[in-house]
């Protein structure tokens, strides 16, 4: 997919590794000036001076999209540098890793980081960002939920409030922001190829690789998606083309969860 986005300033979080720094990739080479806020300042830096090697205008800025403080200092960095934040895609996000733990089980501690990062912090980054957007005029809010915010899933009690909160308060924001020229839609991958997921499944040693083949026989395509996939998605949804796009979630998961694919 081409587009133009050369007028256009997107902070990226989570934008180091795996589905944002796919999205960083994609937004940058259709022109765009690109910010990473990431926790992993190392890798977040590192990824933008891949992107600059190829000639896309980008840099990071190590923060945690939970601690407020951080992030209006965060994004008070980029408006110095570019005077403006068209785009927000709304990215990173943990979940337990191979700790996953019926409710019962499921540690307070687990709950609340989770919490914190997965929804508060799609709350933070917007809050800190939309003053910018509207004194601008408008702007894209993209937040990244998950196919398990839509269809829950088990053992995995945070994760899927969280990222179903993300959803629903995509929605709330996009009738809150619309009418003041914000479109916020988000998208919700299927299970995604990432350097965390092959550990957990796909790869040779993945912690639970025996429970790969069950997973992928429920998505009809057959196989995990790729992070470009789940960023042309949003690259879909920050495109002049989608100016009529508002409150949309957007699976984007192989057709996982469109039906029981199984027979009966
Ligand atoms: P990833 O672990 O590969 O990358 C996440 C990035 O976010 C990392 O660079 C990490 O350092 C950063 N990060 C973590 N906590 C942070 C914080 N508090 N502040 C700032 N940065 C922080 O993850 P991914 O698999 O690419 O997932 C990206 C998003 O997509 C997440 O919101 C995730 O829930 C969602 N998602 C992923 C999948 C999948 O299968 N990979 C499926 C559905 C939804």
């Amino acid at each position: 997919m081409k587009i133009d986005l050369t007028e256009d300033v997107c902070l990226v979080t989570g934008g180091a590794n795996g589905i944002g720094r796919a999205t960083v990739q994609a937004l940058a080479e259709n022109g765009a000036k690109v910010g990473i806020v990431d926790l992993d300042g190392e890798a977040g830096e590192a990824a933008a001076k891949e992107m600059r090697a190829s000639g896309a205008d980008c840099h990071a800025i190590q923060g945690d999209v939970s601690d407020p403080k951080q992030i209006e200092h965060v994004v008070s960095k980029f408006v110095d540098r570019w005077e403006r934040v068209t785009v927000l895609v709304n990215n990173a996000g943990i979940n337990t890793g191979s700790d996953r733990a019926p409710l019962h089980e499921f540690t307070l501690e687990n709950w609340n980081r989770i919490l914190e990062v997965d929804l508060t912090g799609v709350f933070v980054c917007s809050r800190a960002v939309v003053p910018i957007m509207l004194k601008a005029g408008g702007g894209r809010i993209v937040n990244i939920s998950s196919i398990a915010g839509l269809v829950p899933l088990r053992l995995q009690s945070a994760y899927v409030a969280a990222k179903a909160g993300v959803a629903n308060l995509t929605r709330s924001m996009a009738i809150e922001l619309g009418s003041k020229g914000i479109l916020v839609n988000a998208v919700a991958p299927g299970s995604t190829l990432t350097r965390g997921t092959e550990k957990l499944f796909y790869g040779k040693d993945g912690f639970q690789s025996e429970k790969a083949a069950n997973m992928l026989s429920h998505i009809p395509l057959g196989r995990p998606g790729k992070t470009e996939e789940i960023a042309n998605a949003v690259l879909f949804l920050v495109s002049p083309d989608a100016s009529y796009v508002n409150g949309v979630v957007l699976p984007v998961d192989g057709g996982w969860i469109a039906g029981y694919h199984r027979d009966f």
